[in-house]
């Protein structure tokens, strides 16, 4: 199993108890959707995975690695077997495409536009592969604030892969995005996932596009799962 969650528990300092004992498996190149209405969890339990939400009980076992008992230093590592997709993208506006797609190779992203000039050159070549692969290959010195929401996402995609993960935690995709968009956004990541044999944790509230593009669906509730299984069989009232 590439990743397992046993007993995972969530309370925030607030009280809110985010979930409640969640138990999942996902198997090396499963691609899941995480449905469930807003404050069901869905952000929290992405969030627990690579530990930028630290769990309150229960364990994060990733392709044999417990992710919760992990050190500062050794979470660094493991968090490069994770690709993180976020519904803002969270790129760095004044930087360029290349400059924002490189600075996953690192984890973090450097101040001056030069610096990415001194990136192995197989990095380089690896990202304009990427770029080319999702149509971004013209776009390279556009500065990230000069694209579209769409181009955003191919970005924040892209750089997400130049990780070279094992899984990709999708927080919202397509939150921002209109409709049509929002379908193009979400075959790419199935597609590249089944390209690379990513498996991914998807976190939609749009069911509908969940049932389009996922075959498991996980529907959580209140801090726990509701439903697990083909989108086939999803029934209205998840
Ligand atoms: P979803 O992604 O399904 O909308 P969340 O994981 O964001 O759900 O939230 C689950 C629950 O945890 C909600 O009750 C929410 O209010 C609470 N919550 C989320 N983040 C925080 C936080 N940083 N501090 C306190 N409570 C939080
Ligand atoms: P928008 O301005 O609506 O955000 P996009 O930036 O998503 O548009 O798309 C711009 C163009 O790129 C569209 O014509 C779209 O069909 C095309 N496109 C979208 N995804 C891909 C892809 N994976 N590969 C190549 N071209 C794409």
């Amino acid at each position: 199993m590439l990743l397992t969650l046993s007993g995972l528990t969530k309370r925030y300092p607030t009280g809110d108890l985010a979930l409640k004992g969640v138990n999942l498996e996902v198997p090396k190149g499963q691609v899941m959707a995480l449905i469930g209405p807003s404050g069901a969890g869905k952000s929290t339990l992405i969030r627990c995975v690579n530990r930028l939400v630290e769990p309150t009980s229960g364990s994060v076992v990733l392709d044999g690695t417990e992710i919760t008992g992990l050190g500062a230093a050794a979470l660094r590592r493991a968090r490069r077997r994770m690709g993180m997709i976020f519904q803002e993208y969270a790129l760095v506006e004044r930087l360029t495409v290349m400059e924002n797609v490189l600075s996953g190779r690192l984890g973090y992203v450097g101040f001056w536009s030069s610096w990415f000039r001194r990136f192995p050159r197989r990095d380089v070549e690896e990202a304009f592969r990427l770029l080319h692969r999702v149509g971004l290959d013209h776009m390279v010195d556009k500065r990230a604030d000069a694209l579209s929401g769409g181009q955003r996402q191919r970005v924040g995609i892209v750089r997400a892969l130049m990780q070279d993960p094992q899984l990709l935690l999708v927080d919202e995709p397509t939150a921002s995005l209109d409709p049509k968009t929002s379908r193009q956004i979400m075959r790419l990541i199935l597609e590249l996932c089944e390209e690379r044999g990513l498996a991914a944790i998807i976190n939609i509230h749009d069911v509908a596009l969940a049932q389009q593009f996922a075959r498991r669906i996980v529907g959580l509730r209140a801090g726990e799962i509701v439903f697990d299984g083909p989108a086939t069989e999803l029934t209205p009232e998840v």
